[in-house]
Order: C-alpha cells, then structure tokens, then sequence
C-alpha cells in the first residue's frame, strides 16, 4: 500500500491523516477513498487500520 495514501484509493476501514492540513478522516471500508473535506488535499497518511501490512495494532 502506498504511503502516503492517494484519494480514490480502495482501502480497509481505519484512521487517514491529511498530508497537508493534519485533518483526521475515520472510514469504514471503502473503494474510494474521499479527497480532505478541510483541504481537498488528496493525499492521506495512515494513522490506523488501513492496508498497511506494519499495521502495529490491527482491529
Ligand atoms: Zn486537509
């Protein structure tokens, strides 16, 4: 999985932070990962859960 996340993005349900503004997004399960509500930035870090396969505590 990327690092950081592009929006569009299909990714598992967790924490997205925004690489631009710092905006946390908390998703369930999606297969389009939406662009910042604050920003509209497109790129998100993951914070939690996610694809990540380093995912320290997974759900
Ligand atoms: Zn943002």
């Amino acid at each position: 999985m990327a690092d950081p996340v592009p929006a569009g993005s299909d990714v598992s349900s967790g924490t997205y932070e925004c690489t631009k503004c710092g905006y946390e997004l908390s998703v369930q399960s999606t297969q389009h990962l939406p662009p910042c509500p604050k920003c509209e930035n497109g790129e998100w870090t993951t914070e939690s859960g996610g694809d990540s396969v380093e995912d320290p505590y997974p759900a």
